[in-house]
């Protein structure tokens, strides 16, 4: 089956005894056994749930692995991943990573004796450069936040599977409905599912999806012991958006294309950082990666000032933090987003106070422009 019937078949057909065709909702802790030694299947809810267990199984065939699991937020999915880790044990990140995943590395993980090097992950020498004997995984996001750089999925995967380090991919922006990293190599795939996967911004979620059985029993094993589960009504929630993910991304994409070609013709702006643009340096890399560009942009006013004015005027568009939802949302990732990031790497890097990144939502094209037309005005 395709992708786009596979999203609007999930949970379909999974409750065998009354044929409902939504995926009910097992709001139950624990589940009776039906004799000595025998089990159900379903114990105890953190263990796992039947809600849940539809969803986890969909992703994992949604991503082309071998095992899924739905986590209470994209924080606590990574955070399962990196327990695979201990003390001495060295990864390599990208440097425009989301700005949690900086700062739990930086905050969290470095107290556990985790080493963690940042990298501009689009260039491999110096993700080379960077690997140590230590060195046990790369985790990177393609397309990075809010820089949109591209990263080369299969070259990392590559220069990982020589010493035998996991390449772990964030997929949030992108949806296995654009990019399945696991399919080009790579062993783990996160998502923080609250944005396009759920899509409506209403449930804070995580998923992530093992390459193969040795690696899922590892991230059972965390996922159980640790207990940051996703429970049976925000699993259904999510099982929910899943279905329109086909329909909403496409829409995302043919909006994100529009505007960025629109705003790159305004006289005060500056760059737009979209890779569906001819001159956005990864474009080629992603056409060989991904089926489409995806929903997020990021522009640079030449006048700092105009920043905070479009945050001001804009009515259509939200100020908000996150992404992936079907409302456009627009954010200034220096002050929210990116505020873990020090001020001379985010500098560094280019997340300035010119830098405006946007989630451009499934409205009608016309209307988003037209509130940057009135928010750009004096
Ligand atoms: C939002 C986000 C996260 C964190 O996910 P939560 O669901 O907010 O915990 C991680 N990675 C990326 C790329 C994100 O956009």
């Amino acid at each position: 089956m395709k992708i786009n019937t596979q999203l609007v078949h999930v949970g379909v057909g999974s409750d065998a005894k009354t044929g409902a065709i939504t995926t009910p909702i097992y709001q139950s802790a624990t589940f009776r056994h039906p004799a000595l030694g025998q089990s159900t299947g379903f114990d105890y809810s953190r263990t796992q749930n039947p809600t849940r267990k539809v969803l986890e199984e969909a992703i994992a065939v949604l991503e082309g692995g071998s095992d899924g699991f739905a986590f209470a937020s994209g924080m606590a999915a990574i955070t399962a991943v990196l327990m695979l880790f201990k003390t001495d044990d060295h990864i390599v990140v990208v440097e425009d990573c989301y700005g949690g995943t900086y700062r739990i590395l930086d905050k969290v993980f470095t107290n556990f004796g985790l080493k963690v090097s940042f990298v501009d992950a689009t260039c491999l020498d110096e993700i080379e450069n960077s690997l140590t004997p230590s060195t046990r995984c790369i985790l990177i996001e393609t397309p990075t936040n809010p820089l949109m750089k591209i990263v080369d999925i299969r070259a990392i995967v590559k220069m990982a599977k020589k010493k035998d380090i996991y390449v772990v991919v964030d997929n949030t922006f992108l949806t296995p409905y654009l990019q399945r990293p696991l399919e080009l190599g790579a062993d783990l795939v996160v998502h923080s599912a609250t944005k396009y996967l759920a899509g409506h911004n209403d449930v804070i979620c995580g998923l992530v999806v093992s390459r193969n059985k040795q690696l899922g029993e590892r991230i059972r094993f965390i996922q159980n012991s640790t207990g940051g589960i996703l429970g049976p009504n925000d699993s259904w929630l999510l099982i929910r958006g899943m279905k329109t993910l086909a329909l909403r991304m496409d829409k995302h994409c043919q909006n994100a294309q529009a505007l960025a070609e629109w705003l790159q013709k305004q006289e005060q702006v500056e760059t737009v950082y979209y890779p569906g643009l001819p001159q956005h340096p990864g474009k080629h890399i992603q056409e060989q990666q991904a089926t489409g560009y995806g929903g997020m942009l990021s522009f640079t006013v030449r006048d700092s000032r105009l920043a905070p004015h479009i945050l001001k005027r804009v009515k259509l568009l939200q100020f908000a933090e996150s992404l992936g939802g079907v409302e456009s949302l627009i954010t200034f990732p220096a002050v929210q987003t990116h505020a873990d990031i020090p001020p001379e790497v985010r500098n560094r890097l280019g997340i300035t106070d010119c830098l405006l990144r946007v989630s451009v939502g499934i409205e009608d094209i016309d209307d988003i422009i037209a509130d940057f037309e009135q928010a750009f005005a004096d």
